[in-house]
């Protein structure tokens, strides 16, 4: 696993323009039977690469955290959802609110996250690569692939299965 995230430090860096070329490739085929595949790959890919060996997202990308997601964790940590806004979210360059600080406040130094069971709506769903949502998030896959080694291995393995 380690290894996997070794390789992956050392390739993904002189990948990009590659992976940007396939992901304009995969246009032509986006929809149900791309994001099957995706599915089944993305299942492949996380039985090899373990998120606590990795945390790179948790550590380098502040999640989105909206209303919704604020109101819960504020609940679960007993505070007033203004109270959690102040010491925890910000405004980001895109208007988004995210988490204040990189890495993320809630991650744990075992790479275990502090509100994985109520944790925020973003960080449930990245890296975007599976529940048929594939497609949908192709713009992102390449730019992910340099933090993620999952969304890295995922385009590597779709290579081999794509024309
Ligand atoms: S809330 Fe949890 S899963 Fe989300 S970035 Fe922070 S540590 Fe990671
Ligand atoms: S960057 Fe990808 S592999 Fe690493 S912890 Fe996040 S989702 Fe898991």
């Amino acid at each position: 696993m380690e290894n996997l995230i070794q390789s992956w430090k050392q390739r993904s860096s002189n990948s990009r323009k590659a992976q940007k070329k396939f992901i304009r490739h995969l246009e032509q085929y986006r929809g149900k039977h791309l994001d099957t595949l995706a599915d089944e790959i993305h299942e492949e890919v996380f039985s090899k690469v373990n998120c606590l060996d990795c945390a790179n997202c948790c550590t380098s990308i502040p999640p989105i955290v909206n209303k919704t997601d604020t109101a819960r964790i504020a609940k679960e940590l007993g505070m007033k959802p203004a109270a959690f806004a102040e010491k925890y979210l910000t405004v980001d360059e895109d208007n988004d609110t995210v988490m204040n600080q990189s890495p993320c406040p809630f991650l744990l130094e075992n790479n275990e996250c502090f509100i994985y069971a109520f944790r925020p709506k973003a960080c449930r769903e990245y890296p975007h690569t599976n529940n048929r949502e594939f497609s949908k998030n192709l713009s992102y896959h390449a730019p992910n692939a340099m933090y993620c080694p999952a969304v890295f291995y995922i385009l590597e393995e779709m290579k081999k299965r794509v024309p």
